[in-house]
C-alpha cells in the first residue's frame, strides 16, 4: 500500500464557530478532522492526528490557542489517525468507557496492523504506543470548559464500539469522528476474525438520532465541515447499503452487485473498497437476525 504521508497541517486552521476551530483534513488519507474548542478556563482538543509528531503539533498549536489555559484531550474513537498520539497530552486524556476498552483490547493489533501498511504510516508510527486514557467515564461527561460546557456523548455501537460525538451545544457544533465523512463511502472497519464490532444496523440507529438533535454544525471524521446535511447523506447511504444488500441475500456475487449499483449513483466517491466490506458487515447482520 502507497499512502500519502499523513501529515497534520495545522495552518489550515479555521474557525467554525466562536471560539471553535477545526483544524481540516484537506482530503489527505488517514488524517482526521481535528478541534480545538475554547472556554474562559480551558481548551478541549478533538483527535490527535496519527502519531506523535503529528500530535506534538497539534498540542503545540492548541497551547497557542490556550495562552496557559488548562488544556484537555478527548478522541471520537480508538483508530489509530484519530487517538494514536495521545500520549503527548498525558495526563488530560479523558475518554468514554467503551473507547477506553476498545483501546484497551484492540488497540496493539490496530497498531501492528497500520505498521503493517509500511511507508509514511509506519514513520509515522514509530515509537507510538496504544494510548492509556487518564480520566474514563461512564454515561455522558460534561466538560466545564469555563463559560461553555462540553458534552462527550457516546453514541453505542456503530462504527465502533466505542464511538463518541463531543457536542458544543451554544454554538450548535457537533464533532462526529467516523460515524460521518463526506465524499467518500462510509468507512467499514470490517476485519473478520479480528473485528467485527462495526455495525450497520446500529450505525443507522446513531445516526437518526444525531439527526433528530438537529444540530447546525457538522465536523465529519473526514472531509467536509457542513450542517445537518452531512449527517443525512452518511444515513441515507447507509440505508442503501443494507437494502442493496438484503434484497441481495440469495445471490452469489452479492459484493460485485451491490459494489456497481452504488458506485453508479456515486460515482465521485473516494474509498469504494469500503463498500465490500459494508456488504460483508450486514451479510453477517442479517445472517444474525435471522437465526435469532
Ligand atoms: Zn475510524
Amino acid at each position: 500500500m502507497n499512502l500519502p504521508d499523513p501529515a497534520v497541517d495545522v495552518s489550515g486552521a479555521v474557525e467554525i464557530a466562536s471560539d471553535v476551530l477545526v483544524i481540516p483534513n484537506n482530503d489527505v488519507a488517514l488524517v482526521p478532522n481535528i478541534g480545538v474548542v475554547a472556554g474562559s478556563e480551558a481548551v478541549l482538543v478533538v483527535d490527535t492526528g496519527l502519531g506523535v509528531a503529528n500530535a506534538s503539533r497539534v498540542l503545540e498549536f492548541a497551547s497557542e490557542v490556550a495562552r496557559g489555559r488548562r488544556l484537555y484531550l478527548t478522541t471520537t474513537h480508538f483508530h489509530p489517525e484519530h487517538a494514536f498520539g495521545a500520549s503527548v497530552f498525558a495526563g488530560s486524556y479523558v475518554v468514554n468507557r467503551a473507547q477506553a476498552e476498545d483501546l484497551r483490547r484492540k488497540g496493539s493489533g490496530y497498531l501492528e496492523m497500520f505498521r503493517g501498511f509500511g511507508g509514511a504510516i509506519a514513520d509515522r508510527l514509530a515509537g507510538a504506543e496504544v494510548p492509556v486514557p487518564d480520566v474514563v467515564f461512564d454515561g455522558v461527561h460534561s466538560l466545564d470548559l469555563g463559560g461553555r460546557t462540553v458534552l462527550l456523548r457516546p453514541t453505542g455501537r456503530g462504527h465502533t464500539l466505542g464511538d463518541q460525538v463531543i457536542e458544543v451545544p451554544d454554538a450548535g457544533v457537533l464533532f462526529t469522528g467516523d460515524l460521518a465523512e463526506t465524499g467518500q463511502f462510509a468507512i467499514f472497519p470490517w476485519f473478520p476474525p479480528h473485528d467485527t464490532d462495526v455495525s450497520g444496523v446500529s450505525w443507522i440507529e446513531v445516526m437518526d438520532r444525531l439527526i433528530e438533535a438537529g444540530p447546525r454544525v457538522v465536523v465529519p471524521g473526514h472531509g467536509t465541515t457542513g450542517g445537518r446535511e452531512v449527517l443525512e447523506g452518511v444515513r441515507d447511504y447507509l440505508r442503501e447499503l443494507r437494502d442493496e444488500t438484503w434484497r441481495r441475500r440469495d445471490s452469489a456475487d452479492v459484493v460485485a452487485e451491490v459494489r456497481a449499483v452504488l458506485v453508479e449513483r456515486h460515482p465521485e466517491w473516494a474509498g469504494r473498497e469500503w463498500i465490500d466490506l459494508g456488504v460483508g458487515c450486514l451479510c453477517a447482520e442479517l445472517y444474525s437476525f435471522s437465526v435469532d
